[in-house]
């Protein structure tokens, strides 16, 4: 599908308007009409900041996927594990119910994966059902009838499963995907001299992954050379390989030139939040900025990249493409290996500063 944003008429925009009215949002007086005017726009930054997306009012692939994923509430289809597995919000508040019930659901990210059928085994188990891992009216009925509770949980960090265990302290022995963004037509941002995101980001993992080799651990990256990659191939790369940490390299852009400085995004969505993918945001940023690389800060974000990767998720976008000093930097030689040794020292700091073993205690 294509981006569409304000201006924009046809079926793709009603079938936009339709999820977004249906999830409450206002369309003003035109409502559901195939035009994307200022009340769409409107009601697309607020559904992209209700969601924790990057708000921009455009309906590009993310924000598209979200739209579909938040239309479905628990009981309206049967849930169990398939591949492509489902993703949605039934399967976020299955997983809530579940874990609030002391059954072990998994990251509440809204995917049905092992995890959560194995919660479901042991839920329906335990609740005298027949035990198959499909999720249908029996099951909800039963996950209704003995539902705690659920106040006093808003606002609260949820301990984050997939976070805190890593087999080294040190770098040598940990596993680490690197992700270079976009590649082959997915040119990703372009800079006002042309100098493309995709070309950028490999070179930036290509270094970045010679000197953690280097170092002992053992890397793997999902494009070496200009291919196109989809984001659920990427995911699915770095969870084949059992990765502890996947690094997503992309840079920024913004309609102003003058905007400046890295940021690096964890997994947030609604009250779970990635604790671990936030101390690495941390450790990285620090190393950008005693490198000399003006640091905005961490974001948590529900990317489709850092909701579907498991262990500690991290996109990284050092530079804006679309700020003149920064297009200058990312093509002197020197760039490069300053911003991926960043990367890597900022890696070792996390690594000797966690708690020793899946311990988030304060
Ligand atoms: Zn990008």
């Amino acid at each position: 599908m294509r981006d569409l944003s304000r201006g924009d008429r046809g079926k793709e925009v009603l079938d936009v308007q339709t999820r977004l009215h249906s999830q409450g949002f206002e369309l003003g007086r035109e409502g559901v009409d195939g035009f994307f005017g200022p009340h769409t726009e409107l009601a697309v930054l607020s559904f992209q900041q209700q969601r924790g997306l990057l708000a921009d009012a455009r309906v590009g692939a993310n924000t598209w996927r979200e739209l579909v994923e938040s239309g479905y509430a628990l009981g309206d289809r049967l849930l169990y594990l398939r591949e492509p597995p489902f993703r949605g919000d039934d399967v976020l508040s299955l997983q809530v119910k579940l874990n609030l019930l002391g059954f072990n659901a998994g990251p509440e990210r809204g995917v049905y994966d092992e995890e959560v059928e194995r919660a479901a085994l042991d839920f329906q188990q335990n609740a005298g059902l027949h035990a198959d891992g499909i999720v249908g009216e029996s099951t909800l009925k039963k996950l209704e009838a003995v539902r705690k509770a659920e106040s006093g949980r808003e606002g609260k960090k949820i301990p984050d499963r997939d976070g805190g265990y890593v087999p080294a302290r040190s770098l040598a022995g940990n596993s680490v995907t690197i992700d270079p963004g976009h590649g082959g037509t997915d040119l990703g941002v372009t800079s006002a001299g042309g100098l493309a995101e995709k070309d950028v980001t490999l070179a930036l993992g290509l270094r970045t992954a010679e000197l953690l080799r280097a170092e002992g651990c053992r890397v793997r990256l999902t494009r070496e050379g200009d291919d196109r990659v989809p984001v659920y191939a990427r995911a699915e790369a770095a969870n084949g390989a059992a990765t502890d940490f996947l690094l997503s390299l992309h840079c920024n852009a913004d309609a102003s030139p003058a905007a400046r400085g890295g940021t690096a995004y964890y997994f947030q969505r609604s009250h779970y939040y990635s604790e671990h993918g936030r101390r690495l945001a941390c450790s990285i940023g620090s190393r950008m900025e005693a490198a000399g690389f003006p640091w905005i800060g961490r974001f948590g974000r529900n990317y489709a990249l850092l909701r579907e990767a498991r262990g500690i998720v991290l996109m990284v976008e050092p530079l804006f493409l679309t700020n003149p000093d920064d297009e200058d930097l990312a093509q002197q030689p020197g760039c490069m290996e300053k911003l991926a040794r960043a990367l890597v020292g900022g890696l070792a700091d996390y690594l000797a500063r966690i708690p020793p073993y899946r311990d988030d205690a304060p």
